[in-house]
């Protein structure tokens, strides 16, 4: 992708003294719930409204969206607020309906990315178009398929694009609905810092307790904004009741959110450490959740072991665990004696795991 269009113009446009805030419901649910949570939007940072109108859903049977009848909703909430809107767009035909109503910011959906063919017919529908498109990541952890949609955009000419970072889904469910994977948008950035990123929290968390700190993870790691699920009654709400926040929620998480101001050299310097410094936090984090899963798998073995009557010792195993990993580790450049201690520490904690299990 030759860099012969500023990305970032629409953003830098908008001249906003922090970073970009889009919130709103998952869904449109009625006219008088898109404008009360307009009017309640209205008194945060936000600038952007979303609502889902076409929902995307994994399995039949879930709500899937009023259709165009909520564009009407989203244009009068406009016309009320002064806010901005955004929807969800799967097709060429929604593309059209969003465009007849003034829908502000289009977005391409997760389960959406993944498909090629779709993309291209959406690209192809906003042709040299000023509209905003955002691409969220697609749902399986594929930089190229993120990029390959990027570079479609691109490619039709549509000047004011950004990326959205809602996680990634994994078959284990641990912390997150979707796993954060921060690597892969990190690397996206890497590729083209002029293109703006912004984080769904709400899609990767699933739950409401911990958008807070994904949020600051995410302005740590210099994101352009945040896009936040948003329901003044979120328990009652018609799709994704868990994770969505009410607007005065929205309103105190931006106060408590800490945003590392970028200006002069020091100021670079701290914000180029503290980025780092999150970036190694967000891999001994994920350190820790591996060991954790291999003494889960530990203490299995453990009670297999236990039903089979057989020893918790197998040196032979343990060898060829060894040398594997210090091959693995010569081609990660880590020394023969740093893998050496890591791992005797690893089978110590896993043997007491095991010996836990076989003496319970
Ligand atoms: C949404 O934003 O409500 C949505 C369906 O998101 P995603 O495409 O990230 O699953
Ligand atoms: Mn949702």
């Amino acid at each position: 992708m030759e860099n012969n269009k500023n990305l970032r113009n629409w953003l830098n446009k908008m001249e906003l003294t922090h970073p970009i805030v889009i919130a709103g419901p998952c869904s449109a649910e009625t006219e008088e719930q898109v404008l009360k949570i307009a009017h309640q939007l209205k008194e945060t940072d936000t600038t952007v409204m979303r609502a889902g109108i076409w929902k995307p859903r994994t399995r039949p049977g879930n709500f899937e969206g009023v259709g165009a009848l909520g564009l009407k909703w989203l244009q009068k909430a406009k016309q009320e607020t002064g806010l901005m809107t955004a929807t969800e767009v799967a097709n060429a035909n929604h593309v059209d309906l969003a465009l007849k109503h003034d829908v502000d910011i289009l977005w391409v959906g997760a389960r959406t990315t993944v498909s090629p063919f779709i993309v291209q017919e959406i690209a192809d529908a906003l042709k040299g178009t000023d509209k905003i498109v955002l691409i969220k990541n697609p749902v399986n952890p594929d930089l190229a398929l993120w990029l390959g949609a990027v570079e479609r955009f691109y490619a039709s000419d549509v000047k004011n694009l950004g990326v959205i970072h809602r996680g990634f889904s994994t078959y284990e469910k641990m912390r997150y609905r979707n796993n954060p994977e921060w690597q892969i948008p990190i690397d996206l950035q890497n590729k083209f810092p002029d293109l703006p990123l912004i984080l769904d929290p709400s899609h990767i968390a699933g739950r409401r307790d911990i958008i807070f700190d994904l949020c600051q993870t995410a302005l740590d790691l210099n994101y352009d904004g945040l896009m936040v699920e948003t329901h003044f009654d979120p328990d009652n709400a018609w799709s994704d009741a868990a994770q969505q926040i009410t607007p005065e929620t929205l309103k105190q998480m931006t106060v408590d959110l800490k945003i590392r101001k970028q200006e002069g050299d020091a100021v670079e310097f701290k914000n180029k450490l503290n980025m780092l410094r999150t970036r190694i936090d967000v891999l001994d984090h994920q350190l820790i959740e591996s060991l954790g899963k291999r003494m889960k798998i530990a203490d299995d073995i453990g009670l297999l072991k236990k039903k089979n009557n057989v020893a918790i010792l197998q040196t032979k195993r343990w060898n060829e665990i060894l040398d594997k990993m210090i091959l693995e580790g010569d081609e990660n450049k880590l020394s023969e004696e740093f893998i050496l201690r890591i791992f005797k520490a690893i089978h110590q904690e896993s043997i007491n795991h095991q010996k836990k299990v076989i003496n319970d």
